[in-house]
């Protein structure tokens, strides 16, 4: 049997999402005036595991798989991020998103510190046993680096319900006992929390609706376009349509679809999930992903893969506000681009933040064995998304600086906070 991914996990090819990360924290840094020992001990990470998985295949031979942790921050709590199984997965890379998860917890003001993990593999060619198998081996290769109150796993590119359900009881039995805290993302049935799927494109909606609220625009005479039309892209499209927002074009690895008349998200969201791809869309015209990102649209919403809006289109983006729902869509050297020309950013550390608010009170419920209906659980996150755009908008205005260098100088003063107060030993 094989598991269900909707699409083929992208091959990360970035630029370099290190160098992309130290270039916005460094910024931070300048913003702060951090001095040199804090810089130092907040650029890299506190751990950074490196396992080596030889796992029995389906033929009965064994094929050796590397897999990551990295922990680049526990100063505000438990480190928490996603693990990516892909092809493209290396050291560098997991050290980014896991720094990233460190400034997005704290950006919406969530006291888990920040960590990533993955394994180098395609999870595509892989049987259902066989990955359930790596997952293990990985689980048990890692136990002593995750757990309930030090670091707490989720699904990423490539990963799902189903395998934090095979971590979760694996670490349960190294255990003793049933622990539900240590990943999340799991199925509702084993302490998954409800609004848990859509979070994120519910955050992106929300972030969107902050800033259109700031730039005065009218939701009802917008219009949108959305690369990727995976979990982030679809609901994105979706909940911002019932804002009154016109969405234009939507996009998969297929292609991009525009009709200037606007796009049933409803139709095109059963017709995704029916062929498992937009290819084929008939109501709208074929474009590409480069065309869909320069559209005359009042908003855009990169939510497919990292490094889309580079130094090259950045100067033919004509929308007026940007919400990233992926992670790292626009280069670093793109930013000043988009800011000359008056294009307003809301980051991926904020705008995709919802799905980590909702896996923090995934952990609460497990930890608390308190369980919350959906609209108490959306509720909360959104106060989260709502406090954090206010924060940064209020500081981007004040040092007169985008609100992805107030984002950053936000979530970095908070971790130099945490830094400072609980001190060194000796
Ligand atoms: P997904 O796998 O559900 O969807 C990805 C979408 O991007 C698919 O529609 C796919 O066809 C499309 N895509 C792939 N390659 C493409 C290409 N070359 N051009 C255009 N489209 C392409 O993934 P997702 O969970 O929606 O994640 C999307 C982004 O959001 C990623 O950057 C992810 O890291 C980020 N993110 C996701 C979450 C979450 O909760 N799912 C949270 C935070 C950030």
């Amino acid at each position: 049997m094989k598991l269900k991914f909707k699409e083929p996990a992208p091959i990360v090819d970035e630029l370099n999402p290190l160098e992309s990360m130290m270039e916005r924290f460094n910024e931070a840094a300048q913003i702060l005036g951090l001095d040199e020992s804090t810089y130092n001990a907040l650029k890299s990470p506190e751990k950074a595991v490196i396992v080596n998985l030889p796992v029995t295949m389906d033929d009965g031979s064994i094929k050796v798989f590397e897999g990551y942790r990295v922990i680049h921050s526990s100063k505000l709590g438990p480190s928490k991020g996603g693990i990516r199984y892909s092809m493209g997965v290396n050291l560098d890379e997991v050290k980014a998103l896991a720094a990233w998860m460190t400034w997005k917890s704290a950006v919406v003001g969530i006291p888990y510190g920040g960590a990533k993990g993955g394994i180098t593999c395609n999870p595509r060619e892989m049987s259902a046993g066989e990955l359930e198998r790596l997952t293990r081996a990985f689980t048990v290769a890692m136990r002593d680096v995750i757990g309930p109150e030090i670091d707490i796993p989720a699904p990423d590119m490539g990963t799902n319900p189903q395998i934090m359900a095979w971590i979760m009881d694996e670490y349960s039995k190294l255990a003793g006992q049933v622990s539900h805290a240590v990943v999340t993302g799991k199925p509702l049935v084993l302490g998954g929390s409800l609004g848990r799927v859509e979070a994120t494109g519910r955050g992106v909606m929300v972030s969107a609706r902050s800033a259109m609220a700031k730039l005065k625009m009218n939701p009802s005479n917008s219009t949108c376009a959305v690369q990727g039309f995976g979990n982030v892209g679809s609901i994105s499209a979706q909940l911002l349509s019932l804002q009154g927002v016109k969405i234009v074009a939507i996009s998969d690895i297929s292609g991009a679809y525009y009709n200037k008349e606007g796009i049933d998200i409803k139709k095109a969201s059963k017709y995704a999930e029916k062929k498992g791809s937009l290819e084929g869309y008939k109501d709208a015209t074929l474009i590409t992903n480069e065309e869909l990102l320069e559209l005359d649209v009042d908003i855009l919403v990169p939510a497919a893969l990292e490094d889309q809006i580079t130094v090259e289109n950045a100067p033919r983006i004509k929308a007026k506000l940007i919400v990233e729902g992926a992670n790292g869509p626009t280069a670093s050297n793109a930013d000043r681009i988009l800011e000359d020309n008056g294009i307003t950013v809301v980051p991926d550390i904020l705008a995709n933040a919802g799905g980590v608010t909702i896996s923090y009170y995934e952990w609460v419920q497990n930890n608390t064995g308190q369980y919350w209906g959906f609209v108490h659980v959306a509720k909360l996150m959104e106060e989260h998304l709502v406090t954090g755009f206010k924060d940064a908008y209020e500081l981007s205005k004040k040092k007169n600086i985008d609100m992805r260098r107030a984002c950053m100088a936000i979530a970095v003063k908070r971790v130099v906070e945490a830094f400072e107060l609980r001190g060194i030993w000796p």
